[in-house]
């Protein structure tokens, strides 16, 4: 199996904010008819933090690295697969005994939680709604800096703007992030489950998460 190093040019100063491009290479399907399943191993400098698809099924202490193996058993576009890696704060919440977790630059946890904190609930409707449980084995939100969309809906790890982090004045008024959210979880069901044939067909997974929010 390919491993991925990750080895920063810089250390990590002020969480999020250091970006790196990776000299890195995955080649892929392009169609998001054609589905896998996938697994990435890889290895970071502590206390780097390693988020990607699926289950973690295993992780190891290397000196100054850690390394971190994610497994997506269940079969996917190979658009969704994704791997973030950063300095994060870890906020674990659960729905139905899955793991729920939000990651976000390390003094935002009060943010994280009043951003995303109503997602377990929405699990739980969208799952009744649909008809059908959550299907995998983890959701995980990873909030990141100069993300060039809203929201990516990666299976079962949405990368999430962090301009969606609200302080509590910003909540105020502030329906948008809820929104991204619910619209992001409901592609677990309507383009990573569900998933389309050809990229003219985005449209059905884009009308359910936009209906669903
Ligand atoms: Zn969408």
């Amino acid at each position: 199996m390919p491993q991925i190093n990750i080895t920063p040019t810089n250390p990590p100063k002020s969480g999020l904010r250091r970006r790196r491009r990776l000299p890195l290479l995955v080649p892929l399907f392009r169609l998001p008819g054609q589905l896998t399943t996938s697994e990435i191993r890889v290895r970071v400098p502590q206390p780097l933090i390693a988020i990607s698809n699926g289950q973690l099924i295993h992780t190891a202490e290397d000196s100054d690295y850690k390394i971190y193996h994610w497994s997506q058993e269940q079969r996917h576009p190979t658009y969704l697969m994704t791997l973030a890696v950063g300095d994060f704060a870890e906020i674990q919440d659960q729905w139905q005994g899955k793991p729920v977790t939000y990651y976000v630059e390390k003094g935002r946890e009060e943010d994280a939680r009043r951003s995303m904190g109503k997602t377990p609930r929405m699990i739980e409707f969208f799952s009744d709604k649909y008809g059908y449980l959550y299907p995998f084995p983890k959701y995980a939100q990873v909030c990141v800096d100069d993300f060039i969309f809203g929201g990516m809906e990666n299976t079962s790890t949405t990368l999430l703007t962090d301009r969606c982090l609200l302080d509590e004045r910003a909540a105020l008024d502030n329906r948008g992030t809820e929104s991204l959210v619910a619209h992001e979880l409901a592609h677990q069901w309507f383009g990573d489950l569900v998933v389309i044939k050809h990229w003219s067909h985005a449209w059905i997974k884009e009308g359910m998460a936009s209906y669903s929010r």
